[in-house]
């Protein structure tokens, strides 16, 4: 399996290919290590390998969705429109329908076909090639709200934070400017 995630140190993103076996990552890009218990890994009731943790941030909520790719899609769909555009200009309705119908059903078939993914709602890792298990639960909006908040809340007081530094900045320049004088 492999995992795409942000790396820290270099501000970029990579996909770095990890086994059960692995304890640690390294970025493809500038190599920094990143480390993670062998305990995030573990072992299903059937006996899958199942990922019980992001093996990046650590947070044990990873939910799983179908890695469909969106620009294929549309652009199945959109050729599927043109064409049967094209039929109906020149008055096929039997072919319009048709086309629509084969694009419709080609898509169905892509999205059937799709493989999982799974990713960490906290720093939005995502985890390719593993084994499936029941244990993965789907997008859950509520979980992802949670997450969502804490970052808001996280950026709000990194703000202040930087704010107040400001200000007491100010101040002390304020005073040294006060005592030159
Ligand atoms: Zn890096
Ligand atoms: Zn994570």
């Amino acid at each position: 399996m492999n995992v795409t995630y942000f790396c820290k140190t270099c501000d970029q993103v990579t996909r770095v290919p990890f086994t059960e076996q692995s304890t640690a990552v390294h970025c493809t890009r500038c190599s920094a290590e990143q480390k993670f218990p062998a305990t995030f890994l573990n072992e299903d009731a059937e006996g899958n390998t199942v990922l019980e943790r992001c093996t990046i941030c650590g947070s044990p909520e990873l939910y799983y969705r179908k890695q469909f790719n969106q620009r294929l899609g549309l652009a199945i769909i959109a050729l599927g429109s043109t064409l049967s555009t094209i039929a109906y200009y020149y008055h096929n309705l039997f072919w319009t329908f048709l086309i629509l119908f084969v694009f419709a059903g080609v898509d169905l078939l892509f999205y059937i076909f799709m493989r999982n993914l799974l990713q960490c709602y906290k720093c939005n890792s995502e985890f390719r090639g593993f084994e499936d298990s029941p244990e993965y639960q789907p997008f859950n909006l509520e979980v992802h709200e949670k997450y969502h908040q804490q970052r808001v809340r996280l950026e709000r007081a990194q703000k202040e934070q930087a704010w107040l530094e400001q200000q007491a900045a100010r101040q002390n320049q304020n005073n040294s400017d006060e005592a030159d004088s």
